[in-house]
């Protein structure tokens, strides 16, 4: 199975994709958290994201197609994978055609400002990438792993503004260029995070 799932930042994507891929035996592709990897190992790449990640910018998408293609031919992708994060643009979903028949494009639908309020008090463990959210969690580590939990720096209200701005502008197009291609399957998030993952799973059988 191989799916793309949809959303604006803070509508759970990384949540519910970790949740699926889990259960549906495929690899997990956080286009965010390969990016989060360059920049930690110092690559190129890295460098050049960094910056545009911090202004809440995209990252330009040659750069992302080139990532995806080559880690969709990772063994564990063999079974499928589930996108989280990408497409973002007109342009990398076009790219996406021309190497994965994508089955399904699952949309988690937010209202716009509730997503502020959840982005902002979203902790992140920066070893194995869990999110945490401070209205449910009153923790300071990692329950999977130990590890202190910090905040992104994009994650900060000057930035999360931008960040979705340009998803308004860039990635929201996606919504009708999926619901044309008779892919699109959208799920309300803003319900408890088993209830969407439920939704998620009858949308995708
Ligand atoms: P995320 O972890 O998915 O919220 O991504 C964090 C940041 O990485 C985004 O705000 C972008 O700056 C960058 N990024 C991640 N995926 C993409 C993508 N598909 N296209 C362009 N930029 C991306």
């Amino acid at each position: 199975m191989k799916l793309v799932f949809l959303g604006p930042p803070g509508a759970g994507k990384g949540t519910q994709a970790e949740r699926i891929a889990e259960s549906e035996h495929i690899a997990h592709i956080s286009s965010g958290d390969m990016l989060r990897t360059e920049i930690r190992k110092g690559t190129e790449a890295g460098l050049l994201a960094k910056d545009l990640i911090e202004k809440g910018e995209f990252v330009p998408d040659e750069i992302i197609i080139e990532m995806v293609k080559d880690r969709i031919l990772e063994p564990d992708c063999a079974n499928g994978f589930l996108f989280d994060g990408f497409p973002r643009t007109v342009a990398q979903a076009d790219a996406l055609k021309e190497i994965a028949d994508i089955d399904a494009v699952i949309d988690i639908d937010v209202p716009f400002d509730r997503l502020l309020e959840r982005i902002t008090g979203r902790r992140v463990c920066p070893n194995c990438g869990m999110a945490y959210h401070i209205s449910t969690y009153a923790g300071d580590t990692c329950e999977k792993c130990g590890e202190k939990l910090c905040q992104r720096d994009d994650d900060t209200a000057e930035t999360v503004q931008n960040r979705l701005t340009v998803y308004e502008r860039l990635t929201r197009p996606l919504t009708e260029y999926y619901r044309k291609e008779g892919l699109l399957r959208i799920v309300n998030g803003d319900l408890g995070i088993d209830e969407v993952t439920e939704q998620i799973r009858k949308a995708i059988r």
